[in-house]
């Protein structure tokens, strides 16, 4: 016997229309690529979400065609993503912070019809566009008279331009809520890029989860604040829940460092803000010497890597932010987990809290994870033994775009990776990148443990552990770090440093100091990179 529940499939439409009718005087506030400051309600959002609704129509556009995106986090950009979406289109972000010939590989791989650029990203359009015959409309989000003259670009019209004319009316279409929504290639280290396709189903059921109390907890009395970017993994699916919840939203532009971030969370009393450690880093780096205070903002997602404790730190004791670390990835929609605590930590001390604090934290309703060894077979939850990190649930990918990589999934579960722990309670906590991890005679040494012992010396910027080839160990870990600007600090001192923190084995067998760590295109550490750099290195102890 089947429910007698009305079947409305769950569409990305759903949301701008819930947005328009219950909170259509919601804020929606811009940092625009030209500096000023924008404003508008969702209502605009959803108007305006229609007419490039209608433009894709008249371009003739079909079910499941790719528009993408090369841009900022901003208002323009929300309306693509529940416009192009919404009409049944397949919106791709594409990330510029990729190599030009990757961009053009992405965007023939998924066979992108429509680029919509915010104009900071004009020279990098034109250097691939010749590379890429399948876009037959380029798309500047800009004002028309912004619009360049002489760029080489064909088919080029401004933004305001190509929706200004459509009508404001549109019936948005039901279809299959499994049909696909957005898609975002991985970062792919090693070999071509593969691409995770959503559905709607998948974003709907996310954007769900991810405004629950334990998740980010978003209501209509937030201001969301979104650093993670709109061109990765949906900027972890703030603009669906916050067209779910009623939030204010705050974008940020291209204007990320701890100046122009500050300004915006203090100017628009931002309450809530997510986003990866380096943005955090240059925030507090900001902040400290010129003697800061926040006045609003009360909690901060962060993810995308470790989180280092002295950050956490930073933001609860200094300036009574609650840090909330998250773990996920471009394959997961992406949040997996999340770390609060649970009603029986609350009488614990506060180093016993931090303790849980620093781990990624507890699997969300709607992803089921669990560790295995080598042979496959289940780890215990003991908060000790660690394996590689399995997940499964329905927003996370059951195959590539075209199949790309083959069947990736083994007995059902996505293997993520990731090596790590799982305690008793549940809490996760990631060891390594199944890569970065450091097999020191037989033995598995976590080069985050060693980065954050590193990063919580004061006079260190940043740090990355990688193991070097040893004779007799395997490898043994060595840190490169980045001194913190007037600091000096000598390698016998955070050698020293280490004394007592780990046991005497997995500490550092050197440390490195080089200006700067390689990032890649999502702002994490660069290990391979920092690999090459260091190939004519040798151990003192080899
Ligand atoms: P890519 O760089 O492949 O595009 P994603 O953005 O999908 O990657 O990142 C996923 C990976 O980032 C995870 O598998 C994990 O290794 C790392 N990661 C994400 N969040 C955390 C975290 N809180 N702590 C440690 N590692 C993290």
């Amino acid at each position: 016997m089947l429910g007698l529940m009305q079947n409305q499939p769950l569409l990305i439409s759903g949301l701008i229309v819930h947005a328009e009718r219950h909170h259509g005087d919601g804020e929606i506030v811009s940092r625009r690529v030209e500096g000023d400051i924008h404003r508008y309600r969702w209502r605009d959002v959803a108007r305006r979400a229609r007419q490039v609704a209608n433009a894709l129509d008249g371009m003739k556009l079909l079910f499941s065609d790719r528009v993408a995106t090369l841009a900022w986090n901003g208002y323009r950009h929300l309306e693509l993503y529940f416009g192009v979406s919404g009409s049944g289109r397949v919106l791709h972000t594409i990330n510029p912070r990729l190599h030009p010939e990757q961009i053009a590989w992405i965007a023939n791989h998924a066979e992108d019809q429509v680029l919509c650029f915010d104009l900071s990203f004009l020279p990098l359009v034109q250097a691939v566009h010749a590379k890429c015959p399948g876009i037959r409309q380029y798309v500047a989000l800009c004002d028309a008279d912004r619009l360049p003259a002489g760029s080489g670009i064909p088919n080029l019209v401004s933004y305001e331009d190509w929706i200004g004319g459509q009508s404001t009316e549109y019936q948005w279409p039901s279809f299959d809520e499994n049909s696909a929504s957005s898609m975002c290639y991985t970062s792919g280290t090693t070999g071509n890029p593969k691409a995770a396709l959503y559905s709607h189903r998948s974003t709907i059921l996310h954007a769900y989860a991810a405004a629950l109390p334990d998740v980010m907890c978003l209501s209509a009395r937030d201001a969301v604040l979104p650093v993670v970017p709109m061109f990765h993994v949906n900027a972890w699916g703030i603009p669906y829940s916050a067209a779910l919840t009623g939030c204010k939203v705050v974008f940020p532009g291209g204007a990320l460092d701890g100046k122009s971030v500050y300004e915006l969370i203090e100017g628009e009393q931002v309450t809530y803000a997510a986003g990866v450690p380096t943005v955090w880093q240059m925030l507090l780096g900001h902040m400290k010497p010129n003697g800061l205070r926040f006045s609003s903002l009360k909690r901060t997602v962060i993810g995308g890597s470790a989180c280092p404790p002295a950050m956490i730190d930073a933001f609860r004791e200094d300036y009574g932010v609650d840090v909330l670390h998250a773990w996920g990835m471009t394959e997961m929609s992406p949040l997996g987990t999340l770390c609060t605590l649970k009603n029986k930590h609350l009488a614990q001390g506060p180093e016993e809290q931090m303790k849980i604090r620093l781990k990624q934290g507890r699997a969300i309703y709607g992803v089921d994870m669990k560790i295995v060894g080598d042979n496959g077979e289940e780890l215990p939850w003991d908060g000790r033994t660690y394996g590689d990190l399995y997940v499964k649930g329905p927003w996370v990918v059951r195959e590539y775009f075209k199949g790309e990589g083959g069947d990736p999934l083994v007995d059902g579960w996505f293997p993520t990776g990731d090596v790590a722990t799982i305690d008793a309670d549940g809490y996760m906590q990631i060891t390594d990148r199944s890569k970065d991890v450091i097999k020191s005679g037989g033995e598995w040494i976590s080069s985050i443990d060693i980065e954050n012992i590193a990063m919580s010396h004061p006079a260190v910027q940043m740090a990355a552990c990688v193991g070097m080839r040893h004779p007799k160990w395997d490898e043994r870990p060595i840190v490169a770090v980045v001194r913190k600007p007037g600091t000096e600090l000598t390698r016998e001192e955070l050698l020293k440093f280490y004394e007592g923190k780990i046991a005497k084995w997995q500490v550092p067998d050197d440390v490195v100091f080089v200006d700067a760590i390689p990032l890649g295109a999502t702002g994490k550490m660069l290990k391979t990179r920092l690999r090459e750099q260091l190939k004519d290195y040798k151990l003192p102890s080899a």
